[in-house]
């Protein structure tokens, strides 16, 4: 692999920029593999770079029925936090905090990764006693959290109104200092490129349609470009896992729903950190680009259209300029959509099937960029030693038979 640095950035600088190879092979399927991850998102393409690297499963290939990161992996708002209330999702999305740290060092790539701090607004009292519930939780957990009266708040991020007499005034927040943003396309093309040189075929433009199995075992893949043999099939497709699901007859736990997103036009540096608010439903970052990315909750109705509605539009730019009475100046450039898939108590699913060697990593909901170091490691782990590691055994199919659900309605709310 074609180190990134600066003395290589010099030098090819000054030479016209015609050194540079490209970031990962093009390959072609192969006749067979030892295992093929369905899905060419973040998830996907971690699942094959931690295959590769930490059980030496390198004969594997990722298939992609567009482009890697043309999924959700693009279209999400790449917010990262994992102040989450339950013991399992702590586990989970502090391990994917932990990994996203040193992502751009290990990959050799820079993910952009900005700890620029998460804010979950408080607007009455029983959801202040909720959040500083949370906040004890998360600290038990490991998990920054602090909470920060009105005043604080306004300190920590100066452009938000706490005026008293706005519909929801603005009683407090927690804060994760180390949740933040990063850069999604450089996620997906640094994980495929590690990968990819460990010897990963990544095969784009290659559609899964079909599943062989002989008597509840799988046997190969049938794509548009021709039948995969294989004993080991990830799925990893986000908002299509019941439709691959659906393939061996397997029905899963999961609604799947638009969930919308919008930038502004580009602005000097004015918002400091991410801001959320469960109650208005509507939260915000600025990208380094100067964009105000912006996004609210789920499209209430099923869907495969990766558009979402204009109600949901206007009632998030209300609550906006509620919080951000500056925002009603500034135009928006850009709206677009992906399908959410979302299981019932809003935590995902890792886990085997009752399908021998099909492996589901799926239900993320409106939250899983987040997760994608950890849920690749996890998944990872799953494929090469089909058990759930200590990470993913709270995730397993099984609990929606025991009941024993990670209930994390409250922590999900307003998407993400
Ligand atoms: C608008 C929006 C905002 C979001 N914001 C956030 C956020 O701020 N923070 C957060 O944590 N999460 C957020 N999310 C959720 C997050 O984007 C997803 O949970 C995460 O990106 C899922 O990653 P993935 O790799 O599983 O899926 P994807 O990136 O969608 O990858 C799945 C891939 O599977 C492919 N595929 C599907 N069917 C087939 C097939 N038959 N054959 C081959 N390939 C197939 C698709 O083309 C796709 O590329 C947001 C989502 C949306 C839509």
């Amino acid at each position: 692999m074609q180190r990134y640095n600066v003395v290589r950035l010099i030098r090819e600088g000054l030479s016209g920029h015609k050194g540079w190879q490209p970031a990962w092979r093009k390959a072609e399927p192969k006749p067979s593999y030892d295992a093929v991850i369905i899905g060419g998102g973040g998830h996907g393409l971690a699942t094959a770079y931690y295959l590769a690297k930490l059980h030496g499963m390198t004969n594997i290939a990722v298939v992609e029925k567009g482009w890697i990161g043309g999924g959700n992996s693009g279209r999400n708002t790449t917010i990262i936090r994992s102040n989450y209330l339950y013991d399992a999702s702590a586990a989970l999305y502090n391990h994917a905090l932990t990994l996203w740290k040193d992502l751009s060092r290990e990959l050799n790539y820079n993910i952009m990764m900005s700890h620029r701090g998460v804010l979950n607004l408080a607007h009455d009292e029983g959801e202040a006693r909720q959040l500083k519930r949370r906040v004890e939780a998360n600290r038990l957990n490991g998990v920054q959290a602090e909470w920060l009266e009105a005043k604080e708040v306004k300190a920590f991020c100066p452009p938000i109104s706490v005026a008293a007499d706005a519909r929801y005034p603005v009683i407090g927040a927690t804060l994760q200092r180390d949740g933040g943003v990063n850069r999604h396309d450089a996620v997906v093309w640094g994980f495929a490129r590690a990968a990819s040189d460990m010897g990963v075929d990544i095969i784009e433009q290659c559609e899964v349609t079909g599943i062989d199995t002989d008597k509840d075992v799988i046997t190969g893949v049938r794509t548009t470009r021709g039948t995969i043999a294989t004993e080991k099939v990830a799925c990893v497709t986000a908002g299509h896992t019941s439709v691959i699901a659906g393939m061996l007859g397997l029905r899963l736990p999961i609604e799947s729903h638009p969930l919308q997103a919008l930038v502004s036009e580009p602005l000097k540096p004015v918002l400091p950190c991410v801001v959320m608010s469960n109650a208005v439903h509507v939260y915000m970052s600025q990208s380094s680009k100067g964009e105000l990315v912006i996004g609210a909750g789920i499209d209430p109705y099923l869907s495969y259209t990766q558009r979402g509605s204009f109600d949901i539009i206007e009632h998030q730019m209300a609550a906006l300029i509620e919080l951000f009475p500056f925002v009603s100046r500034v135009r928006m450039m850009r709206q677009w959509g992906g399908i959410v898939d979302v299981c019932p108590d809003a935590s995902p699913i890792i886990s085997k099937t009752p399908v021998k060697g099909f492996y589901v990593d799926g239900g993320w909901g409106t939250g899983g960029w987040k997760a994608t170091p950890g849920s690749g490691h996890a998944l990872a782990d799953l494929v090469a030693n089909d058990e759930p590691n200590a990470i993913a055994a709270p995730f397993t199919l099984e609990r929606f038979v025991t009941g024993n659900l990670v209930a994390e309605h409250g922590a999900a709310a307003v998407a993400h």
